[in-house]
């Protein structure tokens, strides 16, 4: 793989649109860039086109017309194998619901996320407890999955997404399952990860949770109406 731009572009849309098989088009024509060490929220009513203005995002899916690239690589320009280690080596999902294998300490859950990045288990579990440790579960490294409120298992969730520090951390609605005092938790997780470096690219459809963060883009229709920056771009050149 080569990277391949001369930005510090995270991900870059590039006129793009996404049909579906079936011919519902969800994203019409978007162009943008997320920057490194970025927060965006994406908002906008439920159907605008976000979950696939994510996935796009996150390489879970491709493009019918326009151009993804994440970390400087072009995904139209990869194999699907280079696609998969792209997605496992460089970006973070943290979705609305997170099913933890029954049975499994949370500790082992985090050590998977290193699996397809090849690093050897005493070192897997290494860095799972110094994650869990970020997300303030510490000292829960040995708990069940039934044994955490659904606040922590969400935080579980983002150490597993944050535990290869990925270029780019992609959260789909991380708060839609919780109560307002968990998600509150989960938000003000994701503030402290945006602080000490992670770009972070996260859905929400609550006015209140986007409108505290610094930079806000809104869809409709799967297209972007608009695209407000409450602090000057990160890395902006003028
Ligand atoms: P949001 O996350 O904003 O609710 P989505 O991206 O999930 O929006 O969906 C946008 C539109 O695309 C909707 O009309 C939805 O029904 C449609 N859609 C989403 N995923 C698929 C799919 N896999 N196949 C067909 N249509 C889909
Ligand atoms: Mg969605």
């Amino acid at each position: 793989m080569s990277t391949g731009t001369a930005t510090d572009a995270v991900v870059e849309f590039r006129a793009v649109s996404k049909t579906y098989p079936g011919g519902v088009t969800a994203v019409r024509d978007v162009s943008l860039r997320v920057r490194r060490g970025e927060l965006v929220a994406i908002v906008g009513p439920s159907g605008s086109g976000k979950s696939s203005m994510l996935n796009l995002m996150g390489s879970l899916d491709r493009p019918s017309a326009g151009h993804v690239l994440v970390d400087g690589h072009d995904v139209a320009e990869l194999t699907d194998r280079e696609v998969s280690a792209l997605r496992a080596t460089r970006i973070g999902f943290v979705f609305q619901q997170f099913h933890l294998a029954v049975g499994v300490p949370v500790l082992d859950s985090v050590a998977d996320g290193l699996l397809y990045a090849g690093v050897p288990l005493r070192r897997r579990r290494a860095r799972a407890a110094a994650a869990l440790t970020r997300v303030g579960l510490g000292h829960r490294v040995h708990h069940l999955p039934h044994q955490l409120s659904g606040g922590e298992r969400q935080r579980v969730a983002v150490a597993r997404a944050v535990v290869g520090g990925p270029a780019v951390l992609l959260a789909d609605e991380p708060t839609g399952n919780l109560d307002s005092a968990s998600g509150a938790a989960v938000l003000s997780l994701l503030r402290e990860l945006h602080a000490s470096g992670t770009t972070v690219v996260v859905i929400t459809h609550d006015r209140e949770i986007a409108a505290a963060l610094p930079r806000r883009i809104e869809m409709r229709d799967g297209r972007v109406v608009a695209d407000h920056s409450t602090e000057p771009a990160i890395g902006a050149h003028g």
